[in-house]
């Protein structure tokens, strides 16, 4: 038996005011280093689409808790996230052994900055991420709101493995029955995946395909410009910085939730 669900029958931790304690109800693996699971959602739980929130597992009298994208959108009935695998991970080496009926908890306040309210209203949206940092635009996506502020929703990932993108890639081509969404997205939509080690058909790292202009020519689009263009980043340190200073570089600012601009950022991790 391993090591979390020897310990889940009996969680050693007393679930104290803050914090829910739900009940895994799926679970997928797409590589040896990238899951998703759901969760059942607390009735009283509100967020706003591109929140993150604090989970942890009840497999100790002090759980790791860890910040966590919700990749589900604000309206959906129950909880999803899209996990990083990382070895001797505090929190991940026993996540990743999560089956359907273990708890999962989850500190009550969500927050975070790449909201819809934190930028000023636009034409066209770019949500620019690499790895799991796609985790809050999966949530964002499937929002209809997204699609009521923004006539063009453009969603890149950069990921090294063809394998990494299967998660985003399957759940926006599922987007296309969506009650709720589909039709905004097959509309307004456009995801564009790319790689930096495997062999495929786009290749290369956001911020260079940007400053090169490829991202753009690809896209049949005009480059950047602060006038109708806002744009969200998620990913490592590194990318932010980088990602920050190019779209800088087109004139455009960065806001926050009490002082909403032309784009926003948010750490995929902390590394
Ligand atoms: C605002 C915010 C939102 C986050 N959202 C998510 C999310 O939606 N999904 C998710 O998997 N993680 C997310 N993280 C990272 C998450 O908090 C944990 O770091 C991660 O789950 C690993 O936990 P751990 O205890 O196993 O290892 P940690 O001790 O937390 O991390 C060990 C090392 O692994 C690397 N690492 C950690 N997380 C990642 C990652 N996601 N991708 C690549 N390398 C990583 C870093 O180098 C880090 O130093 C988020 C972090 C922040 C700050």
């Amino acid at each position: 038996m391993d090591a979390y669900a020897a310990t889940a029958a009996q969680p050693a931790y007393p679930i104290p005011e803050n914090v829910f304690a739900e009940r895994v109800v799926s679970v997928k693996h797409f590589t040896d280093r990238l899951f998703s699971f759901r969760i059942t959602r607390p009735a009283s739980f509100r967020f706003r689409s591109g929140e993150f929130v604090m989970i942890g597992l009840p497999n100790a009298a002090k759980p790791v808790f860890r910040a966590y994208s919700i990749a589900s959108p604000s309206w959906d009935e129950e909880i999803e996230f899209f996990s990083i695998k990382v070895e001797d991970g505090p929190l991940t080496e026993h996540l990743q052994k999560i089956v359907p009926g273990d708890t999962v908890l989850m500190r009550k306040k969500p927050t975070g900055t790449l909201v819809l309210d934190a930028l000023l209203p636009g034409k066209r949206l770019y949500l620019l991420s690499t790895g799991t940092g796609v985790a809050p635009f999966a949530s964002l996506v499937r929002d209809p709101e997204t699609y009521e502020k923004f006539e063009e929703v453009i969603l890149v990932q950069t990921c090294r493995e063809v394998a990494e993108l299967r998660y985003i890639t399957e759940l926006v081509e599922g987007l296309q029955d969506d009650p709720l969404v589909g039709e905004f997205a097959a509309d307004k939509l456009r995801l564009h995946t790319t790689t930096t080690r495997d062999s495929f058909v786009r290749m290369g790292r956001v911020t260079d395909l940007m400053r090169s202009g490829k991202l753009f020519t690809d896209l049949g689009l005009p480059a950047i410009s602060p006038e109708g263009d806002r744009a969200m980043i998620c990913g490592s340190m590194d990318m932010l910085n980088e990602t920050k200073s190019v779209l800088q570089g087109f004139g455009l600012v960065e806001g926050a939730n009490n002082a909403p601009a032309s784009f926003v950022v948010e750490r995929a991790f902390v590394g």
